[in-house]
């Protein structure tokens, strides 16, 4: 599976004197990338120029294997008022994505083959970054009647999900993992147990409390993450964990991986900077799982360095501005991530010293590629070339005005980050150079 996007006929180009981060090749060092239409057919040193259009890559950039998010929300069909595919994808790339899943809770929902092959075409058409879709758990994801799995698996979907919903009957998520696995599919499952959540708006605990707004105990999620652990022991089924945020749901991937469940997890950038300390009446501090105590926040940087969690995903989920400017109980769950990302988990993850770069790299290309089966996974001569340019030292003021996204619902809008992204090269073009960044111009027109 290499996404929607083919390689293009063009000239043979090199990429010469980079940083190259590939944890799958066991890279890190300065390499030379040659790139013949659209594939990338040499790595290695001081290769020779043999008629390349030469990339000077300036000092201080790394290029590593195109990152993957693959937990996003692009709202088309049905709510293009939020996003469309198009600009979904442009945000994403000038994310520094080069490919995206995207769950199926649109409106209809991604039940069915007619839907699935809708999304990939328009995902052809926007022609910047390749979208993974993520087929449904349950037909309308309404956690009754399983959707066609197959028909989905052999339409394109690489995944299945209710994601907005959790898959509460265990029936139908032990039916769901038996049924994936045939088609070496894992189950992503919004876990949160519908009762234990109700009516909540907020993490449960004393911030909630003190601003009046009601409370989803972290207990919520884990106690379903412990369910959907054993009922992958159960079947041998892969479950993967979407937006995990409880001290708990961590503890229970931890225990299921040392019994070799087929468990795997992703957390968003939200749940390992933010808690509800920060929280106020502010619409763009509102998302589900809701921001956590201290405690379940530094369980997540904790999995995040201990390998306990695989892969940084954002969650993207635009809303309108004038859905979010409603009291804090009305107004529906979710922020924008594929533009803030890099540099938050630039500032926070690498500068802090907590994580390589080599390891942020397995979080954001190489594992969520592995998990939805995607290939290429890393730098490899053959395939693909899919590659993401970071400007690690690059300062960058995120500004929610300047978003590609149609959502501009963020917490992060003003914030100064150290890290950027530089460009973002899909199947050997340069779909995206960030005007912003010293140097990025190189790879314009490459
Ligand atoms: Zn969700």
């Amino acid at each position: 599976m290499t996404g929607v996007l083919s390689a293009v006929q063009g000239p043979i180009k090199l990429l010469k004197g980079g940083r190259v981060v590939d944890p799958i090749h066991g890279r890190d060092g300065t390499f030379d990338i040659r790139i013949d239409n659209g594939l990338i057919s040499q790595v290695d040193k001081d290769l020779p120029i043999d008629g390349a259009k030469i990339i000077e890559v300036p000092r201080g950039f790394v290029i590593c294997p195109g990152l993957v998010d693959m937990h996003v929300h692009l709202r088309e069909p049905g709510q293009e008022h939020k996003e469309t595919i198009a600009t979904g994808v442009s945000a994403a790339v000038a994310g520094g994505f080069t490919g995206v899943a995207c769950m199926p809770n649109t409106d209809p929902v991604n039940d069915n083959v007619g839907i699935t092959e809708l999304i990939l075409q328009k995902a052809r058409e926007a022609g910047l970054a390749h979208v993974y879709p993520v087929g449904a758990v349950s037909l309308g994801s309404k956690g009754k009647q399983l959707a066609e799995i197959g028909e989905l698996h052999s339409a394109g979907c690489v995944a299945i999900s209710d994601d907005g919903h959790p898959v509460a009957d265990a029936l139908l998520m032990r039916r769901a993992l038996e049924y994936a696995s045939m088609f070496r599919m894992p189950v992503i499952n919004h876990c949160e147990d519908p009762s234990l959540k109700g009516d909540g708006s907020a993490h449960e605990g004393y911030y909630s409390s003190a601003l009046g707004l009601k409370g989803i105990p972290g207990a919520a999620e884990a106690v379903m993450v412990e369910r959907d652990v054993t009922l992958a022991e159960l079947t041998g089924g892969h479950v993967h964990i979407a937006h995990m945020s409880a001290k708990g749901s961590l503890r229970a991937v931890r225990s299921g991986k040392e019994r070799n469940a087929k468990v795997t997890c992703e957390v968003a950038p939200h749940h390992f900077i933010l808690t509800d300390e920060h929280l106020s009446y502010d619409t763009n501090l509102k998302m589900n799982p809701p921001l956590r105590d201290v405690a379940d926040r530094d369980s997540m940087l904790e999995g995040l360095s201990d390998g306990t969690v695989d892969v940084i995903a954002t969650d993207h989920a635009p809303h309108h501005v004038d859905e979010k400017a409603v009291e804090f109980d009305s107004a529906p769950f979710g922020i924008v991530g594929l533009e803030t990302v890099v540099p938050l988990v630039l500032d926070r993850l690498l500068h802090t010293g907590l994580l390589s770069c080599s390891r942020i790299i397995e979080l954001m290309a190489v594992n969520p590629a592995r998990i939805l089966g995607l290939e290429p996974c890393g730098l490899t001569v053959g395939k693909v070339a899919d590659l993401t340019v970071l400007a690690p030292d690059a300062a960058t003021e995120i500004s929610a005005s300047t978003f590609r996204s149609l959502g501009h619902n963020t917490p992060f809008d003003g914030w100064n980050l150290r890290g950027s992204v530089a460009a973002t090269i899909v199947a050997g073009r340069t779909v995206y150079a960030n005007a912003n960044v010293q140097g990025a111009s190189a790879f314009e027109h490459c």
